[in-house]
C-alpha cells in the first residue's frame, strides 16, 4: 500500500518516539519525509532506517520562529511542494502550578504552541497549494485533566482547539486539520515512568486495552489522518489511548 507516493510529509520531533514511527510509516507508504528537530545526529538515526526516498534531515528548533521560516524556504528549495504537515514536536512539565517556575511555563508553551503556530503559520500557503492537511499531535491530556500535568494539559488544550478553528477557516479551500490525541505512550517522554511497575499498574488498570501505546499505534493512527481515506474527516481530536477516555480513567471493578 503506498497512499503516499509523490508526496511531501513534514514530520517535527522526528528523532525519537512518535515521530520516528511516523517518519518511518511514511516512508514505507511512499512518501519523501522532511525530518525535524534540535538534534541532527537523532534526524540522521531515524533516516538511517527510512525506507528509500528522496528524504531530507532538516534540524530545526519550532521555538524559533526564524528557524521555521527558513525550514519553510529550504523545504520549497527541494522539493517546490507539501502536502502534509505533522505538528508532533514536544516535550512536558510536571507539577502543581504553585511549583511551577516562569521559565519552566515559557519553555513548555514556546516549543508545545507557538512551535504549532509558527509551522502552521509557514506552511499553510504550500498546503493551500496542494490541498494537503495538518496533522497535530495533542494528548488526551488536552481532552481532559490531569494531576500535575495543568502547564502540558493547558498548551494541549488549546491545540485541540486551534485544531477545530482551524479546520473551520480551511476547510473551504479544501486543507484538512485534525489532531492526534495519544494516551500513555512509550518513548523518551515517558522513559522516567516504564520501570516503576506499580506506576504501570496504576495505569493499565484505566486502560481498556490494558497495556501503554507503542510509537506505532499513534503512527498508525497519524497515517490514516492525514491519508485520502480520511478525506471527510477534519476539525478532529481522536483520542488513540487503549480506550481511557472512553472509560474517564475509571479503574476496572473488582
Ligand atoms: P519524544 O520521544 O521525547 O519526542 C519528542 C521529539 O521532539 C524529540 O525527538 C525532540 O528532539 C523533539 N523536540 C523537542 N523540542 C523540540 C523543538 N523545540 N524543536 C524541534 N524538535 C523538538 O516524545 P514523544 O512521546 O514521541 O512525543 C511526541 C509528541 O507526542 C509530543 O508532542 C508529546 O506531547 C505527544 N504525546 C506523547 C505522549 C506519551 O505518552 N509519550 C502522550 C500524549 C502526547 P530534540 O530534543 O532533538 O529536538
Amino acid at each position: 500500500m503506498s497512499r503516499f507516493t509523490g508526496k511531501v510529509v513534514v514530520v517535527t520531533g522526528a528523532g525519537s518516539g512518535i515521530g520516528q514511527a511516523t517518519a518511518l510509516q511514511f516512508s514505507r507508504e511512499g512518501a519523501a519525509v522532511v525530518l525535524v528537530g534540535r538534534t541532527e545526529e537523532k534526524l540522521q538515526k531515524t533516516l538511517s532506517q527510512l525506507a528509500t526516498g528522496d528524504h531530507l534531515v532538516a534540524p530545526c528548533d519550532v521555538a524559533n520562529v526564524d528557524q521555521v521560516k527558513a525550514l519553510r524556504d529550504r523545504v520549497a528549495e527541494k522539493y517546490g511542494r507539501v502536502d502534509v504537515l505533522i505538528n508532533n514536536a514536544g516535550s512536558v512539565v510536571q507539577g502543581r502550578i504553585h511549583e511551577v517556575q516562569p521559565d519552566d511555563w515559557r519553555k513548555l508553551m514556546q516549543v508545545d504552541l507557538d512551535g504549532v503556530y509558527f509551522c502552521i503559520h509557514h506552511f499553510m500557503p504550500d498546503l493551500l497549494k496542494t490541498q494537503g492537511n495538518v496533522v497535530n499531535i495533542s494528548s488526551v491530556s488536552g481532552l481532559g485533566g490531569d494531576w500535575g500535568m495543568s502547564v502540558y494539559n493547558a498548551a494541549k488544550g488549546a491545540v485541540t482547539n486551534f485544531t477545530r478553528s482551524l479546520a473551520m477557516d480551511y476547510g473551504a479551500d479544501g486543507v484538512r486539520v485534525n489532531s492526534i490525541c495519544p494516551g500513555f505512550t512509550l518513548t523518551d517522554l515517558t522513559e522516567d515512568m516504564k520501570d516503576d511497575e506499580a506506576l504501570l499498574e496504576r495505569f493499565y488498570d484505566r486502560i481498556p486495552l490494558r497495556r501503554a501505546g507503542q510509537p506505532d499505534d499513534i503512527a498508525s493512527a497519524i497515517l490514516f489522518i492525514a491519508s485520502d481515506d480520511a478525506r471527510y474527516i477534519t476539525g478532529v481530536n481522536l483520542p488513540v489511548d487503549g480506550g481511557i477516555t472512553a472509560s474517564n480513567g475509571q479503574p476496572k471493578q473488582a
